[in-house]
């Protein structure tokens, strides 16, 4: 007789991992935003988010297209490039009930939405704010986006001569509240920085670090995208895209660790260490510049605001969701209309 089959873990709601999966992954094999869709998936499991509670936003991007690849249960919308935010701000301003996640690239936030992230990091809009950041638009085959760092070579050997937006620097200065840093293989941190950032209320913007691999065929091999471009008579525009291994990372607080990845770069990670207070937003801020000025990236929680109201707290929003407000709610009476066209005249 076959052994019964454990039951899979259920969380408080009583729902296994499964509830909170997505569609299947149409991604590179190996492309980093796939860990942090992994990662999306087991924090809210985790944390026993109910998914119909959950309003998931992005913009344009391969970044943009993930939240696709988690929470199939939960409301979501796809914006405009760069557009995410005021779509999330909306949404989260008619029904302050739920749980907001954008999802969102460094050319997605940081060339095109600038404007628009600015805007939400001030404004401290409860939501997750995740940025998948690689460097490049990989959607677009690899130009440098407005966060690679100066001498960084693209796929053709062209180094990028210009200064990087630092996102989470930006954020803290602006007014967000959660701020962190995080690397896509490092799933133990990761983890752990999402479900901090899913209790927070208020804006908590996690900046992923999560390679873009297809940039990194080489030009010797035959099954590289240069070789079947040089060599395919196409009958419809169509790329090859190489299968890369996952890089996963494990490593302790205060440790710095060397990360090679596909293409042979190196990426220097340095976690704060334990007893680090998050708190103070000019260390949060120093630290940043001086590992900047190392070359290295520090990865954790570098700044928590618990204290400062959120934007729905400052607008003094009805605690019934707007859009649930009954119209003899929501109507003025044309008592009231007449008294303010007589404030008016
Ligand atoms: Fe990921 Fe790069 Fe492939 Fe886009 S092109 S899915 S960023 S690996």
């Amino acid at each position: 007789m076959a052994a019964p089959t454990p039951n899979p873990r259920t969380n408080r709601l009583g729902l296994v991992l499964a509830d909170y999966k997505g569609g299947k992954s149409t991604l590179c094999a190996g492309c980093g935003h796939n860990a942090v869709s992994e990662r999306i998936v087991e924090a809210m499991h985790e944390m026993g988010v109910p998914p119909e509670r959950v309003a998931k936003f992005s913009g344009i991007g391969c970044s943009s297209k993930s939240p696709a690849y988690f929470l199939s249960r939960s409301h979501a919308f796809n914006a405009l490039h760069g557009r995410m935010p005021s779509v999330a701000t909306g949404a989260l301003l008619a029904n302050r009930t739920l749980v907001g996640l954008g999802v969102s690239g460094d050319g997605d936030t940081a060339s095109i939405g600038i404007g628009q992230f600015v805007h939400l990091m001030r404004r401290n809009v409860p939501m997750i704010y995740v940025i998948e950041d690689n460097g490049v638009y990989g959607l677009t085959k690899g130009q440098f986006s407005a966060t690679a760092d100066v001498g960084s070579t693209s796929k053709s050997g062209i180094a990028n001569e210009l200064p990087p937006i630092d996102t989470c620097a930006l954020a803290i200065e602006l007014g967000a509240t959660f701020v962190g840093r995080s690397f896509s293989g490092d799933k133990r941190q990761l983890l752990s920085m999402l479900e901090g950032a899913i209790a927070h209320h208020g804006t908590a913007l996690l900046d992923v670090v999560s390679p873009c691999v297809t940039f990194n065929d080489h030009e010797g091999s035959t099954k590289s995208y240069a070789y079947m471009k040089d060599h395919d008579e196409p009958i419809h525009e169509i790329s090859f895209v190489p299968a890369f291994e996952d890089i996963a990372v494990e490593y302790d607080p205060g440790a710095t660790l060397e990360v090679t990845l596909h293409d042979g770069s190196r990426l220097l990670l340095r976690k704060l260490e334990e007893g680090y207070d998050p708190r103070d937003k000019v260390v949060a801020v120093r630290r940043l510049m001086e590992s900047r000025a190392r070359g290295e990236v520090l990865t954790g929680v570098l700044y928590v605001d618990t204290a400062a109201p959120s934007f729905l707290d400052a607008l003094r929003l009805a605690d019934c969701p707007l859009a649930l407000l009954p119209e003899r709610e929501v109507r003025p009476t044309r008592a009231v209309l007449d008294e303010v066209m007589a404030e008016m005249r």
